[in-house]
This record gives structure tokens, C-alpha cells and sequence, in this order.
């Protein structure tokens, strides 16, 4: 009889957003075994029986489940979700020392268990971290895959479909560098259907302007900050970019992102994660695609880059 492939998810933190993403999971039937980790097991096991009592009203037989580390060794992915968030009028980057030392402590477990498939990351900062457990977990760094900028460049989609009344799915347009404060929009690379946006707006005087899009730019940098002063701390778009993610790994789909990835020379940069488009297969992460910058685009990646790089160096200096 065939083997049937049983698609594994461990969920490391059982927090707004790790919560968020097993119910998006659950949904979207995303994958067909979930284990949930947590420092509060009590925690992890009350969410896993919330989630259990849905199953009848599910697409199908979900194995739902609080587990411990050794639940790794035979998971396709390990999503870390676990550690501080952001309170309001805090900085992303200001999260860093606090969350290294808890991803000290966790990736270590997964490690040892034996897992050798692919790690999502979505903890912030998320480039730094990326990149730490990219270090700690000791694999090919095509395995461990940050959110990077994805969340960033659906709201983008998002708020350039709603300037041009066109579904986002039809607007082909990223946030490229850290997931924080230095993010930017390449313009020259955004598109809607397959015609450039920026030539649509030289064509359309009287009906777009440019300036709106900068201001959209300006929004998109700004949504985490005013959601978390709203409610406290974002969780669902994240949840649904995570869950997408898993689908194109364990779909083995090709499908292009803007995560966070260990550069090699792309952009003239190597050595640090960052959002860039990013091919991302059943491995993880295929290929990086190197978009045609202007000039401009490139100066702000290079900055953006260096404010990663920074932050890391001196945030974390026991991990360079
Ligand atoms: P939260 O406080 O609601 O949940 C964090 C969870 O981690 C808690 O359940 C806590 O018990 C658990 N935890 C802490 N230490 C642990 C350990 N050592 N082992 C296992 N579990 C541990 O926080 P949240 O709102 O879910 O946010 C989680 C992270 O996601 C934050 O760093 C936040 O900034 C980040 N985030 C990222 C994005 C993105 O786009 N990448 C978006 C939103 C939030």
C-alpha cells in the first residue's frame, strides 16, 4: 500500500501570533499534523484542545497536538513564533537582545532532535533573527527562511489595489530590505496586471499621482506601529503570510516571496538576511531573484542593508 505523506508542522510559541497561524493552518488545511511548543505548556495544551474542538467542523482529520521538542525530528517545518513583541512606540530592533537569548535556548532543542527540514521564522527583528538561527541551528542556509518583507508587501498590494480599485492579486509590486524602519519600495519594479505603475501614473496625470504612492510607501512602513498603538500587536496578516509560506514549501510550488534570506553577492551584499524576491520551493529557498534597481533603489537597499548589519553587530555581539 502507498505511503501516505503526512505534512508536519511544528509551531514554536503559542503566543497572538503563532495562535494566529495555526488557526489559519487549520483552515486552510495546510498541512495534516501540527504539534504546539511553548514555555507555558499549559498554554500550548489548552490552545491545542481549542483547536481540536473545531475538527468537526474542518476539511478534514487535522492531528492536532501540545508537544515538546522531540516532535521536531520528523517535521517538515519548525515555524518560531516564540518571544517578546513589540509594545507600543517600541522599535523592532530594540527586541533583539531579549529574543536572542530566548532563541539561544530554543533552536538548540530543535536542533538536537534531529530536524533537518526547513525553519520559518517570524519573531522580530526578523532579519537578525533569521540570521541567528540560521547560526544556531548549524543547516543550509536555504533551510531557514525569515517572513522578511512579505507581511510589508501585502499591505503594499494591498493599498496600491485599493488607490487603483484592482484586485491586489493583480498588483505585482514588493517591499524589498529589513522588516522595520529602513523597508522601501522599489517603484520602478511595480506593476499592475504587467503594465509599470509608474508609467500608468506618466499616462494618467489628471487621475494618479505619484506622490499618493509615496505616501502609501510612507503607510506601509507605518501599519505595524499603528495596529500595535490599536489592538496591542498584529497578528493575522503575519498568520496568513506564514501559512502561504508553508503551502509553497510543502506544495514544492516555486512560488515567489519577498522573505528574509542569506544574501550571496545578490545586490552586492553577502553575509546577512534581508527581504529580497526569493524563489521558494520544498527545499526552501531555491534562488533569489535579482531585480533590475535604479540607482536610487540600489543606495536604499545598501542602507537598509546597513542598518541590519549594524544592529546586529552591535546588539548582538556575542553571536559575531
Ligand atoms: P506573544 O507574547 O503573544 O507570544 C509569544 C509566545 O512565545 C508566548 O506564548 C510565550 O509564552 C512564548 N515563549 C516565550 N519564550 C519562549 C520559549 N523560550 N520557548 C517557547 N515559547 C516561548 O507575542 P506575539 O504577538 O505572538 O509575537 C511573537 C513574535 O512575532 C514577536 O517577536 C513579534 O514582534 C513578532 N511578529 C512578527 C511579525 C512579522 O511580520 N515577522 C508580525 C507580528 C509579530
Amino acid at each position: 500500500m502507498r505511503k501516505v505523506e503526512s505534512r508536519k508542522v511544528v509551531i514554536v510559541g503559542c503566543g497572538l501570533v503563532g495562535m494566529s497561524y495555526a488557526y489559519a493552518m487549520l483552515n486552510q488545511r495546510a498541512c495534516d499534523n501540527m504539534v504546539l511548543i511553548d514555555i507555558d505548556k499549559n498554554k500550548a495544551r489548552g490552545e491545542a484542545d481549542d483547536l481540536c474542538h473545531g475538527l468537526s467542523f474542518s476539511h478534514g482529520n487535522m492531528k492536532i497536538k501540545s508537544g515538546d521538542y522531540s516532535d521536531c525530528a520528523d517535521a517538515d517545518i519548525v515555524a518560531l513564533c516564540a518571544g517578546a513583541a513589540q509594545v507600543p512606540g517600541e522599535d523592532r530592533l530594540s527586541l533583539l537582545q531579549r529574543n536572542a537569548a530566548i532563541f539561544e535556548n530554543i533552536v538548540p532543542h530543535v536542533r538536537n532532535s534531529g530536524f533537518h527540514g526547513v525553519y520559518i521564522v517570524a519573531t522580530n527583528p526578523v532579519d537578525i533573527m533569521s540570521r541567528l538561527v540560521w547560526e544556531l541551528a548549524e543547516t543550509n542556509s536555504k533551510k531557514v527562511i525569515g517572513t522578511g518583507t512579505m507581511l510589508d508587501s501585502s499591505r503594499l498590494r494591498y493599498m496600491i489595489g485599493q488607490y487603483f480599485t484592482v484586485d491586489p492579486r493583480n498588483i505585482h509590486a514588493y517591499v524589498m530590505g529589513e522588516h522595520g524602519d529602513s523597508e522601501f519600495v522599489p517603484w520602478s519594479q511595480a506593476f499592475l496586471s504587467t503594465k509599470s505603475i509608474p508609467a500608468i501614473i506618466s499616462e494618467n496625470p489628471t487621475r494618479f499621482d505619484m506622490s499618493k504612492l509615496w505616501q502609501i510607501e510612507m503607510e506601509v512602513r507605518n501599519s505595524a506601529d499603528k495596529i500595535i498603538s490599536a489592538k496591542g500587536g498584529t497578528c493575522y496578516g503575519v498568520a496568513m503570510a506564514m501559512t502561504r509560506l508553508t503551502a509553497a514549501i510543502l506544495g514544492d510550488e516555486h512560488s515567489i516571496f519577498t522573505p528574509s534570506v542569506l544574501l550571496n553577492g545578490e545586490y552586492g551584499r553577502e553575509g546577512l538576511y534581508i527581504g529580497v524576491p526569493a524563489v521558494v520551493d520544498r527545499n526552501g529557498i531555491r534562488e533569489i531573484v535579482n531585480l533590475q534597481l535604479s540607482r536610487d533603489e540600489l543606495a536604499q537597499f545598501h542602507l537598509s542593508c546597513d542598518v541590519v548589519e549594524s544592529a546586529y553587530r552591535e546588539l548582538a555581539p556575542q553571536f559575531v
